[in-house]
């Protein structure tokens, strides 16, 4: 449980327990172009993501976070590093990990059931247990009676619901989220923040989501993670975060948000 003596009022009570290491990024280096070991994008990071845990990205625009998120992926590889998935090295991307994109990516002409199916077909299930686990999956995330119902019949917390649905009917454990709420509107989005943690509590997921909001890291993150030009300055509790920052960058980091806060 965290302990946090200046959080939101609202903290949900919802906290996953923290189990075993799922995925463990050492020394990552990645550049881009001619000379990729000169011109870095991320310089010697190292994250361990565990069972249930759920990690907020944070860093300014163009520090590296989607960076880090598709290596993390499997879509692009290091520089330089080793990325392991489960105790072996990561090649590719990798069944149980799993991007969960914004609501776009949604097929307009499928259906919400459809929608979670395809991505089912996608990766080979045949139709009978593809009809099962969208149904499952779509009960799970509260979406129960919209099976039916086309992408623009939906809310966007609705949708963004579909593309969850899609991930955990594929039995995803590692879900990666770049900046999915951000286009939500503050009330859906503090509903979508809800439903993940609910889904934690019960399916003891691992969740790393990358968000420009420190609030929403404080609210839902276990760890949060700071880059800052391609390098991991702190990766901590939220508690760390805001009783101990590790430098200057994140006092002030924290110190902006007291200040638009109050
Ligand atoms: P963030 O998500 O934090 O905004 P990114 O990881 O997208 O940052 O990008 C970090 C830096 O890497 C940026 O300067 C960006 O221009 C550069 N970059 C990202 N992808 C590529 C690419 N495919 N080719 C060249 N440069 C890239
Ligand atoms: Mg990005």
């Amino acid at each position: 449980m965290q302990n946090l003596k200046t959080s939101t009022p609202d903290m949900p009570q919802t906290r996953p327990r923290i189990g075993e290491e799922v995925m463990c990024v050492q020394q990552v280096c990645r550049g881009f172009g001619k000379n990729p070991s000169e011109q870095l994008v991320l310089d010697d990071v190292d994250v361990t993501l565990r069972e249930g845990e759920i990690v907020g990205l944070l860093g300014r625009s163009g520090s590296g976070k989607s960076t880090l998120l598709r290596i993390i992926a499997g879509l692009i590889p290091p520089t330089s590093g080793d990325v392991n998935y489960l105790g072996k090295p990561l090649r590719g991307p990798a069944e149980g990990v799993a991007m969960v994109f914004q609501t776009f990516a949604l097929f307009p002409w499928l259906t919400v059931l459809e929608n979670v199916e395809a991505g089912l077909e996608a990766i080979g299930v045949g139709p009978h247990e593809r009809r099962k686990r969208a149904l499952a999956a779509i009960d799970l995330i509260g979406l129960d009676g919209f099976e039916n119902a086309y992408p623009r019949e939906l809310s966007g917390g609705m949708r963004q619901r579909v593309g969850l649905a899609r991930a955990l009917a594929a039995n995803t454990d590692v879900l990666l989220m770049d900046e999915a709420f951000s286009a939500l509107d503050p009330l859906i989005r503090t509903e979508m923040q809800d439903q993940l943690l609910e889904l934690q509590a019960t399916l003891k997921k691992t969740i790393v989501f990358i968000t420009h909001d420190l609030d929403e890291a404080l609210r839902i993150g276990n760890q949060i993670a700071i880059l800052r030009d391609g390098r991991l300055i702190q990766c901590g509790t939220p508690d760390d975060i805001l009783h101990r920052p590790a430098d200057d960058y994140v006092r002030r980091f924290v110190e902006r948000r007291a200040g638009t806060t109050h």
